[in-house]
């Protein structure tokens, strides 16, 4: 498979970096291409936002996508009203590992 482009990442990172925030660097961008430069673009992309929430802070971190592609591998089609049950307490509908649950 063929890894993401300087400018795909380029672009996630700025995508992020308007979300958070933070400072769009080459050096950012080259890291976050060493780590998740095997995944898809548009995968990354749907992660942002999502990783954006998870994060305490309120950072998007490449760590925190890598972390959401690989659920929404895990768990494909994301479920956001189960989240929002997850969110209230209710784990009836979660699967083990979804949200972190269980
Ligand atoms: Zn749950």
């Amino acid at each position: 498979m063929a890894r993401m482009t300087e400018d795909q990442m380029s672009a996630i990172v700025t995508m992020a970096s308007a979300l958070d925030g933070q400072i769009v660097s080459e050096s950012k961008v080259m890291m976050w291409l060493e780590m998740l430069g095997d995944y898809k673009y548009e995968e990354c992309v749907k992660a942002i936002i999502p990783a954006c929430k998870e994060h305490p802070a309120g950072l998007v971190t490449a760590k925190g996508i890598w972390e959401q592609v690989r659920r929404e591998r895990s768990y494909p089609g994301h479920r956001d009203w189960v989240e929002d049950l997850h969110n209230m307490g209710e784990h009836f509908e979660c699967r083990s590992g979804e949200f972190g649950c269980r």
